[in-house]
């Protein structure tokens, strides 16, 4: 599927998409019809930003429908910022001379039991890629120390074999995180100068290994200002139906992030908020079943705003160093701007008339 696709004729495609091809979109997608590729064109193309208020209007009640008056409320907890590659985006990059830190299983521990207290029952496990300090079995270890205190346990680390995955779901894991970056072939070689993350094809198959290893929830993205965004958009919506498809027993989620400034990186293109809000409504409208997570990578109105309309998974509290919630002195991969604390959040979402939700799976099932 994603061997077949072009950036340059998804941006053509988009250039010559009209209104009345908008019209027919959004009247598909309110008669609940499927939308096929062509209606995601036009969606996400210039010609549909006069009808950004029809979209939202019918991405709110699509959301409604789907997922009721609630948002999933997850934490993230660094592991480590010890890398192996190198990125021109991330300020983990090898090369960067920050403070590197891998957590001891003890304090993992205590930063769940800081993280539990503010009431975070899914957590989201991040490493770096540095197989020798991170490898499997430290995470396995991880896994099995936590997995009493949440309910819900991702991981977003280095691309793994499919018996890791295996072998990790038994630890406790039931989600996995795994953001292509960008899906355009030579835009990702420029980017990923050296490791791992160099072999594209490896990072692409990692939902398909995960969902044939029976990890429950699979979350997807493509992070905005590496490549033409349209293209990025497109390809990545592509790229969940496919996943929704294969591995239907798995709940898929995506998260477009735009690039944030970090260390090594001090100049980003603009993703202007009504271009990239435009990019949101089309994926719920495209993908009515897949989960939209919205990190507090962006500023506290304007998810306080999409948490109305589109989103269904939340980050809230967030640190994003190691050591970060018991203030262990590391460095960060990015800095955040949603800055309120899991409470204040929480009563932010309510007052709009959105319930928080922190467990959404009965371990037993596990
Ligand atoms: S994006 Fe991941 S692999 Fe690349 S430098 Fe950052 S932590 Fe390392």
């Amino acid at each position: 599927m994603l061997k077949q696709f072009s950036f340059a004729d998804t941006a053509h495609r988009v250039g010559l998409v009209k209104e009345e091809d908008v019209t027919r979109a959004l009247q598909r997608s309110a008669s609940g019809a499927t939308l096929d590729a062509s209606d995601l064109i036009a969606l996400i193309s210039p010609a549909a930003r006069e009808s950004l208020e029809a979209m939202a209007r019918l991405a709110q009640e699509t959301t409604r429908r789907r997922f009721g008056n609630i948002i999933q409320i997850y934490a993230p907890m660094y592991l480590s910022n010890e890398c192996r590659s190198s990125c021109t985006y991330c300020g983990f990059s090898y090369e960067n001379d920050i403070r590197r830190h891998t957590l001891t299983i003890a304090e993992t521990e205590r930063e769940a039991d800081l993280l539990y207290t503010q009431g975070i029952r899914h957590v989201l496990l991040l490493t770096g890629e540095d197989y020798k300090n991170t490898p499997v079995r430290y995470l396995s270890e991880v896994c099995r120390k936590l997995s009493n205190r949440f309910s819900s346990i991702s991981i977003e680390v280095y691309p793994l074999k499919e018996e890791d995955y295996k072998n990790l779901r038994d630890d406790g894991v039931d989600g996995l995180a795994v953001y292509q970056e960008t899906y355009d072939p030579e835009v990702y070689a420029r980017v990923h100068l050296r490791g791992v993350k160099k072999n594209m094809e490896f990072r692409l198959d990692c939902p398909d290994r995960a969902g044939r290893a029976g990890i429950r929830k699979i979350a997807l993205g493509a992070l905005l200002g590496l490549a033409d965004p349209v293209g990025e958009v497109f390809a990545l919506a592509a790229h969940a139906r496919y996943v929704m498809h294969q591995y239907w027993q798995s709940q898929v989620s995506i998260s477009l992030p735009r690039l944030r400034p970090a260390e090594g990186l001090t100049v980003v293109p603009v993703i202007p908020d009504r271009t990239y809000v435009q990019y949101l409504l089309a994926l719920r409208l495209y993908l009515p079943d897949a989960g939209l997570i919205l990190s507090t990578r962006e500023p506290a109105e304007f998810r306080d705003h999409l948490s109305r309309i589109c989103i269904t998974q939340m980050s809230a509290g967030s640190k994003t160093e190691p050591g970060g919630y018991s203030g262990l002195p590391t460095d960060v991969q990015f800095e955040i701007e949603d800055t309120r604390s899991v409470d204040e959040f929480c009563r932010a979402l309510r007052s709009n008339g959105l319930e928080p939700v922190f467990t959404d799976w009965n371990a037993i099932l596990k």
